[in-house]
């Protein structure tokens, strides 16, 4: 499942944060998953639940957010955020847009103790 080994990464980098600050513990963790990322938080939820056990996440919290699919028509210059996985654009129609925003995984924020 593709869910793990963005779990297994989201782990290793809260390691490597953790061990540059000095940290004992992850107390909480904050990401961000755009809708084109392909990503459900409940997988990403189950897989942190199994992975994170004898690691420095074992009692952090995990949240998940979602980010919502906003496109730039190459057209007519409008930003626009993409509803129901339909990309055209609003204002004339095209379909020459590009993806700026909702395709990626981002860490906003851990916090460590
Ligand atoms: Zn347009």
């Amino acid at each position: 499942m593709h869910e793990f080994s963005i779990v297994q990464s989201l782990i290793a980098t809260c390691k490597r944060v953790a061990k540059e600050h000095e940290a004992d513990e992850v107390l909480e963790i904050h990401i961000t998953a755009g809708r084109l990322a392909g990503i459900e938080p409940h997988f990403i939820e189950a897989a942190f639940e199994i992975l994170r056990e004898g690691t420095i996440c074992e009692n952090s919290s995990l949240h998940v957010d979602i980010q919502e699919i906003e496109a730039l028509c190459n057209s007519c210059q409008t930003n626009f955020s993409v509803k129901n996985f339909r990309f055209v654009c609003p204002s004339c129609g095209g379909d020459n847009i590009e993806i700026t925003k909702g395709k990626g995984l981002i860490i906003d924020h851990i916090e460590l103790r």
